[in-house]
């Protein structure tokens, strides 16, 4: 697959957000909710309903000039590009590979360097073309997972609301700059919170941002195609089932205490039994209504680590009582990582286990490669400073001379 880079100046001058240097007092529209709008035209003394009108320029036209919005009084006009802005991160590198997977990294925050990713996949579904996209809710991420680039990287800082949205806005528009204003429409149709950071760890500014992308005045989102992927932070589950209802997802990787404590540290905070009781407290009494009818499981199939036959078995045993569709997720290696990907015949046999166990068992396919699509990677092109890459290539090998050893 060749890949085709395209210049960040290919966005137009005209279109693209707002330079940030001179609008640094302005308050930035972008990432507020409706009622964190609503309230905002109400203290500034104008009807609360201007709000939604605003926010449908915004989220539905992709408008970030005031003037253009052509249903809002000229007064009114004046008045918000004297206060306001709405502006979404600087794309500082974008990648748009031949397999249609597209990939931005942006530069967030005052000039402090931090860099996010964003990736969009999409893929034929039998309901029409899926465009999924991957968001980032923090810049680095605190919780370590060991087979994570992000994790490699330390945790700088959550991001706003704005700066969550804004990633959304961005893949959006990618597809809508050349069209004219009133004939644009919304190309992105799930999103996951599944990008660099823990989201459940930067709670109210997902959760907000989550609100703007169900709400119909922003992007109209089915709840069914939101989806919050945590690595299991379970308090906090508790705390969303009350506050929203979308998709859930949970990062699991292991299927024992000891191996995930080892590949999720924060299992040694939240051990299996919570986590998995928190997902089951998730799922809703009237399921049918509702986009909490099961869990998505995330497995990340690293080699000689956690593909074996009884890694599989434990599996079966642990989800036994909790409705949820499994995900296989090849390993995309990056530079430095501790791990190698699971061989093809080693995916599949542990996929057929689990089928035959009557689960719901899909591997998802690799997209990407030739831009890095893995969440972490182009940013995380760093050097592994935790050192545990050394540590886990040891490990790895003395598990396998064991497995060996037993036959
Ligand atoms: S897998 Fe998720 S939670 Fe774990 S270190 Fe990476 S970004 Fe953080």
């Amino acid at each position: 697959m060749s890949t085709e880079v395209v210049a960040t100046s290919a966005i137009s001058a005209e279109q693209q957000p707002s330079p940030s240097a001179p609008a640094q007092e302005k308050v930035n529209l972008l990432g507020m909710s409706r009622p964190q709008m609503e309230k905002f035209f109400e203290d500034m003394g104008e009807k609360k309903f201007r709000a939604g009108q605003v926010m449908k320029w915004i989220h539905q036209f992709f408008v970030t000039d005031f003037a253009q919005m052509t249903n809002i009084s000229g007064k009114l006009r004046e008045k918000l590009e004297k206060l306001c802005v709405i502006e979404a991160p600087e794309v500082v590198h974008k990648n748009y590979s031949k397999d249609g997977t597209r990939k931005w990294v942006f530069r967030v925050g005052d000039g402090d360097g931090s860099l996010v990713e964003t990736v969009l996949i999409p893929a034929e579904h039998r309901s029409g073309l899926r465009r999924t996209l991957c968001i980032s809710s923090q810049v680095g991420c605190a919780l370590d997972c060991s087979f994570c680039s992000t994790g490699k990287q330390g945790f700088q800082r959550d991001l706003t609301q704005a700066e969550i949205i804004g990633q959304l806005w961005m893949a959006n528009y990618s597809y809508m700059e050349d069209v004219p204003v009133l004939e644009r429409e919304r190309s992105v149709t799930n999103v996951v919170m599944m990008g660099m950071g823990e989201p459940l760890l930067n709670y109210d500014a997902v959760l907000n941002s989550m609100r703007i992308m169900l709400d119909d005045f922003a992007y109209g989102m089915s709840k069914r195609r939101v989806t919050l992927s945590t690595s299991g932070v379970v308090p906090k589950i508790d705390q969303l089932v009350k506050d929203i209802d979308v998709a859930l997802a949970i990062s699991l990787h292991a299927p024992n205490d000891e191996l995930r404590n080892e590949l999720v540290p924060i299992n040694k905070k939240y051990p299996l039994e919570q986590l998995i009781a928190a997902c089951q407290r998730y799922i809703a009494k009237d399921g049918n209504e509702s986009s909490r009818k099961h869990v998505t499981i995330e497995y990340v199939m690293l080699d000689g680590v956690n593909d074996h036959p009884e890694h599989a078995q434990q599996m079966i045993k642990l989800l036994k009582n909790l409705p949820s569709k499994i995900n296989l997720i090849p390993f995309n290696p990056f530079p430095h990582a501790p791990y190698g990907r699971s061989s093809r015949n080693r995916i599949i046999s542990f996929q057929k286990t689990l089928s035959d166990a009557g689960f719901v068992c899909t591997i998802r396919q690799t997209r990407g490669d030739d831009i890095d699509a893995a969440c972490g990677q182009l940013v995380g092109q760093v050097a592994d400073r935790t050192r545990r890459a050394e540590q886990w290539k040891k490990k790895i090998a003395q598990s396998n001379e064991i497995m060996r050893s037993q036959g």
